[in-house]
């Protein structure tokens, strides 16, 4: 664990630095509020020992500059002080440290309170930790990895919003695998979830960072192109289609199986004037890749557009 020491005083930090090393911490040193702020910003440690009274910049100041930085994780801060005064202390406590010392300090007691901000970032790190594995699991497949569909609808939401307002098309592309329920079988269902890792691999690999790929159900797949009008997602769809039928989903007994999947493309550029929902390009990608099913499977159908009202009568 590395601790930032900041105070002005040289021998004070010279006696810090020798104490904490010895007790076996990696120690940074900072003169003043403005030194330590600036070392943090880089190297953004997460447990400080700060002075009260600096020049250039005091304590109090160096610990709301930390508190109100966005940086991801929290920093523990102890104030080392010569105030006492019980208003001095809520203020230093206000202010956003977490703990205080009055000087002359107790090197025990120093160790004791370092050790206390130790366990909390402890705790800190494992409930971050928790909450990023429960974050992942709300919005990830657990077979695939990709996207899962509540997820992948609100970044596509994002997108149709953006292209709206940056007057971009935006694509979908729907992609079902071709008699996936043979497969399952046939081979079983560990299999089954292999050959779908398989072609969210080929997706991963076929998309731009900017894309978004996500499990929409069972074995459909949604595809979201941003800036990418109907014939360029087209040119995607068909590269997506050719890869996969090269990917090799490996059997157990040996040797590999190979997929086949049809593809549906809708695209904003198909009617750029028209008042896009997401609802109606899912329903649009959905019917071509009916189309390319109905057509034999294996291929890529694009979207005749949104279909007419049925005539009132
Ligand atoms: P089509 O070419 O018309 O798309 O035929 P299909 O067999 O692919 O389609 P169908 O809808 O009849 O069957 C889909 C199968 O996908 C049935 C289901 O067991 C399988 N499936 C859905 N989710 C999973 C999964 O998570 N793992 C495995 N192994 N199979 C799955
Ligand atoms: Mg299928
Ligand atoms: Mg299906």
């Amino acid at each position: 664990m590395k601790i930032l020491i900041v105070d002005d005083d040289p021998v004070l930090r010279q006696i810090l630095h020798t104490y904490l090393a010895r007790a076996g911490y990696e120690v940074a040193l900072a003169e003043d509020g403005r030194a330590a702020w600036e070392l943090w910003q880089q190297e953004h440690t997460k447990l400080i020992v700060t002075d009260w009274m600096m020049p250039v910049m005091d304590g109090p100041e160096l610990i709301r500059r930390i508190r109100a930085a966005s940086f991801p994780g929290y920093t523990y801060i102890i104030m080392l002080t010569a105030k006492e005064g019980k208003s001095d202390v809520i203020f230093g406590l206000e202010a956003g440290a977490d703990d205080y010392l009055t000087k002359p300090f107790n090197a025990g007691e120093l160790r004791a309170r370092i050790s206390i901000g130790e366990r909390i970032l402890n705790l800190e790190a494992s409930l971050s930790q928790a909450l990023s594995r429960m974050e992942e699991l709300a919005t990830h497949d657990p077979v695939t990895g990709l996207l899962n569909r509540r997820a992948l609808y609100s970044h596509a939401e994002a997108e149709l919003n953006r292209s709206q307002r940056y007057g971009k098309p935006l694509s979908f592309v729907m992609l079902d695998i071709d008699h996936f329920k043979a497969v399952n079988d046939q081979y079983g269902h560990l299999v089954g979830d292999q050959a779908l890792r398989v072609v969210a691999d080929t997706l991963a690999h076929n998309k731009r960072p900017y894309d978004w790929a996500g499990r929409w159900g069972g074995e459909e797949f949604l595809l979201v192109l941003p800036s990418t009008d109907l014939e360029e997602a087209e040119v995607v769809s068909e590269r997506l289609r050719v890869s996969l039928t090269e990917a090799d989903v490996p059997l157990p007994a040996g040797g590999a199986l190979h997929l086949k999947a049809s593809l549906g493309v809708a695209s904003s550029s198909l009617d750029p004037t028209a008042a896009h929902t997401l609802d109606s390009l899912v329903h649009q990608a959905d019917e071509a890749l009916f189309r390319a099913k109905r057509e034999g499977r294996n291929r890529v159908c694009l979207s005749l557009g949104e279909s007419p009202a049925p005539a009132e009568t």
